[in-house]
C-alpha cells in the first residue's frame, strides 16, 4: 500500500501524472489529507469517482487507531496510546497551558539510546515511526478533542534525530500551506545529543527550536547515565549547539532533569552556568520521574529552587517544569510499557 500521507505534494504530483491526473490534483489531494483529514476517499468529492477508487485500491489513508485515551481529573491532561497498523503502540500527550494546547509526539517505537532514567528505551528498539505516523499524532488529538494544537514538542518516545529523514519529512508537511500550516516556530525537537545531525540541521536553518537533553555537567556522569554521550562528549555537544545557534539565531532549550544526590547539588548548578555562559540558551529544570529500573528518585522542592536560583544568579534563565498528568502516568513511554506488558 502506497503510504499517501507521508508524501509531499510534488511526490503526490508526480503519482497522479503516473494515473494521467492533471497536476492540479495534488493540491487537491493534499488537502484532503492534511487540512480537511478525510477519513475515506468517497468524502474527496471534487476528485473524479474512478481515481477515488484507483486510490483506495492502491494506497492507505489512515496510519493510527486510538486503543486508550486517559484524561486526567487534576489538570485535563490527555494521553492517547495509539495502535500502529502492524499492532505496535506508541503515545502522544496532550497539555493544557494558558497559552494553548501543546501537544508531546512519539517518533520511533522504542528506542536504541539507552538512557538510565528512561522508560521508552528499556524495552530497547522497534522501528522508525513514518512520517505520516507523527502526523497523525497531531491530526488525530485535534480532531478528538475538536481543539486546535498550537505547538508541538517532539519529547515522546524515541529520539528524533535518529529518525532523521521521516523527521524532516514531517517537518515539511506540517508546515505545508496547503495542509496544517503550523508555523515551525510552534515546534520543539528534543535530541539526547546526536550532534552529526545537529551540525546538519542547523544548514536547514529551519525556525524550530532545538532542545538538548544535557542531565549532567561532566562527561564521566553524563556518559554513565546517557550512553550517547561516550560517542559525543559534552564539549562537542556545545560547540555544535553554538554552532546552530550561530547559523538559525535560535534560543536552545536545555533539558535538565534533577535527580536527588546525582546532579541536583550547588556544584553541578555552578558547573552547569559555566557551560552555557554566553549562549543564547534557556534551561528547562524537570523533576525527574521515577522509573523503576535506574533507581532514581525526584530532587527534594528546595533543592530543584536552589538549583534555579544558582543558575538565575550566574545570569541562566531556568523554570522548573510542571508536572501534568501525575495521575494518568503522562510521563513518556510509560503506558506502552503498560500495554506490551499485557
Ligand atoms: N530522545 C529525545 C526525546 C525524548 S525524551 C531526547 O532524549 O531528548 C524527552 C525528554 O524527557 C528528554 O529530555 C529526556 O531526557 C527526558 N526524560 C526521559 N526520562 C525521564 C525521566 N524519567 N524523568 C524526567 N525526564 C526524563
Amino acid at each position: 500500500m502506497i503510504d499517501l500521507k507521508s508524501m509531499t505534494e510534488s511526490e503526490l504530483e508526480e503519482l497522479l501524472a503516473g494515473l494521467g491526473q492533471p497536476r492540479f490534483r495534488a493540491k487537491q489531494l493534499f488537502g484532503w489529507l492534511h487540512q480537511k483529514q478525510a477519513l475515506s476517499f468517497e468524502e474527496m468529492t471534487n476528485l473524479p469517482a474512478a481515481l477515488r477508487r484507483q486510490l483506495s485500491e492502491s494506497c492507505s489513508l489512515t496510519a493510527l487507531t486510538v486503543e486508550r485515551k486517559l484524561v486526567s481529573s487534576l489538570d485535563g491532561t490527555v494521553k492517547y496510546l495509539y495502535r500502529l497498523s502492524d499492532g505496535e503502540h506508541v503515545e502522544s500527550v496532550l497539555m493544557r497551558y494558558e497559552h494553548g494546547n501543546s501537544l508531546c509526539i512519539s517518533s520511533q517505537v522504542g528506542c536504541k539510546m539507552g538512557c538510565a532514567f528512561c522508560a521508552s528505551t528499556k524495552a530497547g528498539f522497534v522501528r522508525n515511526l513514518t512520517a505520516s505516523e507523527i502526523l497523525e499524532q497531531v491530526y488525530m488529538a485535534g480532531r478528538d478533542t475538536g481543539e486546535k494544537i498550537s505547538s508541538i514538542v517532539m519529547m515522546g518516545i524515541g529520539e528524533p534525530l535518529d529518525n532523521y529523514e521521516n523527521v524532516l519529512r514531517f517537518l515539511e508537511l506540517i508546515a505545508s500551506p496547503d495542509g496544517l500550516n503550523l508555523s515551525h516556530r510552534h515546534i520543539s525537537l528534543s535530541t539526547c545529543g546526536i550532534v552529526d545531525k545537529i551540525y546538519d540541521l542547523a544548514e536547514r536553518d529551519l525556525q524550530i527550536t532545538l532542545s538538548i537533553s544535557l542531565h549532567a555537567t561532566d562527561d564521566a556522569a553524563r556518559s554513565g547515565m546517557m550512553p550517547v554521550n561516550r560517542r559525543w562528549g559534552i564539549a562537542e555537544l556545545l560547540e555544535a549547539c553554538r554552532y546552530y545557534t550561530g547559523r538559525t539565531h535560535r534560543r536552545i532549550s536545555y533539558e535538565y532533569a534533577l535527580i536527588a544526590g546525582v546532579n541536583d547539588g550547588r556544584a553541578q548548578a555552578l558547573a552547569l552556568a559555566s557551560l552555557l555562559k554566553g549562549t543564547l540558551c534557556h534551561v528547562n529544570l524537570i523533576p525527574v520521574n521515577y522509573v523503576k529500573e535506574a533507581g532514581y528518585e525526584k530532587s527534594p522542592k528546595e533543592r530543584i529552587y536552589a538549583f534555579q536560583k544558582v543558575l538565575g544568579e550566574k545570569g541562566i534563565n531556568a523554570t522548573v517544569r510542571r508536572t501534568l498528568g501525575a495521575d494518568i502516568n503522562a510521563a513518556c513511554g510509560q503506558l506502552r510499557r503498560e500495554a506490551e506488558g499485557r
